[in-house]
């Protein structure tokens, strides 16, 4: 690692193989997680509620006699809520209104209609029966995370939202349990980890198994997401956070500076790249970098982020701005120009698109209302943020009348038997009128 951040110009020779290096990151598979996961799975699904306990008294310290006394009840929910701060609680319900509002607009109708012979064709959505939801704990607690996954689960009208959060040492986070009463979550307990991914994928005697499990989580809790999947969907497997900030060079430096930061602080690995066409800027918000760093309380994670894998791109133009934004397919993309909506139609991969000087993309993780759970390290290229539609899934509605029976399966038939399949073409043929 340099004591520089890397500067990089698309004018250079080498500059393609350059932002590959830069974008790989070691995600290389841990092979003694995936031993200890599997164990940890195939002990949950064999011996229910005994393994939770066992793996939550060895992983989190805490003692219980049984699955029962882990789980906090509606009272409890509702107590943790009238005993937060009011500021904290007002902010929680106002994040809380504003996400629903956004994703109450993308719940989807069923449909149908009828062709000429007055055949009904269509699509029924429904929603999941349950949903599981997982919600780290083991370093820090993250009730915005509750928020963002529950309240899409909730207004796809899922009818049991069961939370899971670890609680080390029996440390209970009441703003994480407040954010679970505002989010209606329906059911939580207190156990984390794959122990906990396990109990909602199979169903132990007290856990009920749920039909898809989202939230972010440690190598753990990713690599036991990844193990169930099949007996149960997943939401995705998030790799670590990312910000593209697009600069025409007219945004206050310092405001660019803490925008990397904002990123840069959630772990080593996370990326945070600045493109702009201005040398000059690139350099004032290089100087911004090196003077807010030592102000920030988590400086050493974000000096490691920042000189490891952040940088800071020189392009021709804004045209070409857009071209490196896309092959990056960032998670969060800030457009800190003039006139973002002009941009829009040159952007075509991010997760989340923070549009002018004044939306910081902070504002997008708690409150403005979009989800904040985003495709990472690439995926952005064909997926979307967590959304109502993951909560709901669709079933195609096929009714034939006689006549169109009789229309369509003259060439079922003809289809079937050049598949060799007889009994498909036998009962098609069954329905045609002779
Ligand atoms: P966590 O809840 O994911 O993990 C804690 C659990 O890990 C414990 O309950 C324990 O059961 C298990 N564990 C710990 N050591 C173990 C071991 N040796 N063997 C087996 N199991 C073990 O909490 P965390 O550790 O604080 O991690 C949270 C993660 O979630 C971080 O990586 C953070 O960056 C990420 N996160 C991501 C987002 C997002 O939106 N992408 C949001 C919040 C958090």
């Amino acid at each position: 690692m340099t004591d520089r951040i890397t500067r990089l110009n698309t004018a250079q020779s080498d500059f393609d193989s350059a932002l590959a290096s830069l974008l790989a990151w070691d995600d290389s598979v841990d092979h003694q997680v995936n031993e200890s996961v599997r164990h940890i799975l195939h002990e949950v699904k064999n011996r229910g509620d005994a393994a939770v306990l066992e793996f939550t008294a060895k992983f989190d310290r805490l003692n219980a006699g049984a699955v029962a006394e882990l789980e906090m009840d509606s009272a409890r929910l509702k107590a943790a809520l009238a005993q937060i701060p009011q500021d904290q609680r007002e902010a929680l319900e106002k994040a809380a209104a504003r996400v629903r509002d956004y994703h109450e607009r993308q719940n989807q109708a069923s449909w149908q209609y009828q062709d000429e012979d007055g055949t009904v064709l269509g699509q029924k959505v429904t929603p999941l029966d349950r949903a599981g939801l997982y919600v780290p704990g083991g370093k820090a607690a993250y009730p915005s995370s509750v928020l963002m996954n529950a309240i899409p689960a909730k207004v796809a009208g899922v009818s049991e939202v069961i939370m899971v959060v670890p609680t080390p040492d029996g440390v209970v986070n009441d703003l994480v349990l407040a954010a679970a009463a505002v989010a209606g979550v329906d059911r939580v307990f207190t156990i984390g980890g794959a122990q906990a991914v396990a109990a909602l994928a199979y169903g132990t005697e007290t856990v009920p198994a749920v039909d898809k499990i989202v939230g972010p989580g440690n190598i753990f809790v990713a690599t036991a997401k990844r193990e169930v999947f099949g007996v149960v969907g997943i939401d995705m497997i998030a790799g670590p956070s990312e910000i593209l900030v697009i600069c025409d060079g007219k945004t206050d430096p310092d405001w660019i500076a803490m925008d990397l930061f904002s990123q840069a602080e959630h772990d080593e690995q996370a990326q945070s790249i600045l493109v702009s066409p201005d040398a000059e800027f690139l350099d004032a918000v290089e100087v911004s970098i090196n003077k807010l760093l030592p102000t920030m309380e988590r400086e050493e994670i974000i000096r490691t982020s920042m000189l490891g894998r952040g940088a800071l791109i020189q392009v021709a133009d804004m045209k070409e701005a857009a071209e490196v934004s896309n092959r990056i397919a960032p998670e969060h993309l800030e457009l800190s120009v003039e006139d973002p909506q002009s941009m829009l139609s040159d952007i075509r991969h991010a997760g989340a698109i923070f549009m002018g000087r004044h939306t910081a993309e902070a504002l997008g993780d708690y409150c403005a209302g979009p989800n904040h759970v985003l495709p990472t390290s690439g995926t952005a290229r064909f997926s979307s943020p967590l959304g109502v539609y993951d909560f709901q899934k669709r079933s195609s509605l096929i009714g034939f009348t006689a006549q169109g029976a009789d229309r369509m399966g003259r060439v079922a038939s003809v289809l079937a038997r050049g598949e060799g399949l007889t009994a498909h073409a036998r009962s098609a043929e069954y329905r045609i009128n002779e």
